[in-house]
């Protein structure tokens, strides 16, 4: 192809991706050195903690033309995910019988939907191009379901730069959003990285309730509510249970004090939506679903994946740190017939913290 052929195709691609619904598509290449050195310095000083895929796959992850031959060019793509909700966060956060629940995953899952959009973006580059060259064209979509850089590439695509809490942030539409990839073997034109905006701010290494946030662009994920309560399969450490306060699933706290998500749109997709009203729920209800019902009440969410027994280990860590309440003490004790040494355990040190409570 011409090089004007590439150009007309690259700006293609771009009013491809936003007709289908993305908020931005910025195109790459595939070097990402620099992030290949990040990731191999934040893997030896075991902020990874459990989460053993992020050190295997070997060098696939910073280097995409290992994980798909022929890749030269990376087009990312990002998603507004923000939705609007019966509660408002800070609302959710500051009643501490509230199940707090990331933004994320109130709705439904988004790799799906993701998914099918890319797949429809890669479907229309290949009809955009000669049959004769369709052999020769390779493409891959990637929504978190392979070892891929996705903040790196989004950055360097020029979607927006690291914050200091290492997710990405765009300065007209703050951070919250969903990152999807594809690995394209054409040499297309390459945006210019975004430019970090930061300045003097410290506004999440304040503000983060566990202090997972060791130094500026550092997280220690063995510290972060979102691995803790998504993440890990076995017992919350106890220093950290009461830092937890009602977070049951994930946390959102350095994304909200960020001031560039004064810019944040809320999502217009339908599947963003809050369901089962996960945006406005009781600590107590949450926690007396039967396996049945939490199957149900998250049927199509990503928060399935932890499973009943993580969902009770949550729910009884955000009771323990709740006030005072002879009913929780009931509901607790009515738990540790429930046959997990998990939940057991978390039960119990709950019931420790209420009876604390209660005698004070
Ligand atoms: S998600 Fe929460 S716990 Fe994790 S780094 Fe951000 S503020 Fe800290
Ligand atoms: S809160 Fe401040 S330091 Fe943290 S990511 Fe946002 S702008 Fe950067």
């Amino acid at each position: 192809m011409t090089e004007q052929a590439l150009r007309d195709l690259a700006e293609q691609i771009k009013s491809w991706g936003t007709a289908l619904g993305f908020q931005q598509v910025g195109i790459t290449d595939t070097d990402l050195s620099e992030a290949e050195e990040h990731l191999h310095s934040w893997l030896a000083q075991g902020f990874h903690g459990d989460m053993q895929y992020m050190s295997q796959h070997g060098l696939k992850r910073s280097r995409p033309d290992l994980l798909h031959e022929g890749t030269l060019r990376i087009i990312s793509v990002r998603l507004d995910y923000y939705p609007e909700a019966q509660k408002t966060t800070q609302q959710v956060l500051t009643e501490p019988t509230a199940a707090f629940i990331s933004r994320y995953a109130l709705g439904r899952d988004y790799h799906k939907l993701m998914r099918k959009r890319l797949q429809k973006l890669i479907d229309r580059i290949t009809a955009a191009l000669p049959a004769a060259s369709h052999e020769a064209l390779s493409m891959r979509a990637w929504v978190d379901s392979a070892p891929v850089l996705e903040k790196a590439i989004a950055q360097k695509a020029g979607l927006g730069w690291l914050g200091k809490h290492s997710n990405v942030i765009n300065r007209q539409a703050g951070s919250w959003f969903f990152l999807g990839e594809i690995y394209i073997n054409l040499p297309l034109p390459i945006d210019a990285p975004a430019t970090a905006h930061c300045g003097e701010c410290s506004a999440c290494l304040t503000i983060c309730p566990t202090q997972a946030i060791v130094a500026p662009y550092q997280v220690d994920a063995r510290r972060c509510v979102s691995y803790l309560t998504i993440e890990l399969q076995g017992a919350i450490p106890e220093p950290l249970r009461p830092l937890i306060g009602n977070r049951i699933y994930g946390c959102d706290d350095c994304q909200l004090i960020c001031p560039w998500n004064r810019f944040a749109k809320l999502t217009a997709e339908a599947d963003f939506k809050p369901r089962h009203q996960l945006d406005a729920q009781h600590l107590l209800t949450v926690f007396s679903w039967d396996e049945e019902k939490f199957l149900a009440a998250t049927e199509g969410s990503a928060i399935r994946r932890i499973g009943y027994q993580r969902w009770l280990r949550n729910c009884a860590v955000a009771l323990g740190n709740a006030p005072y309440s002879a009913e929780i003490i009931r509901q607790l004790t009515a738990r540790l017939v429930y046959p997990s040494a998990l939940v057991q355990e978390h039960v119990h040190w709950a019931l420790t913290q209420q009876r604390t409570k209660m005698n004070a």
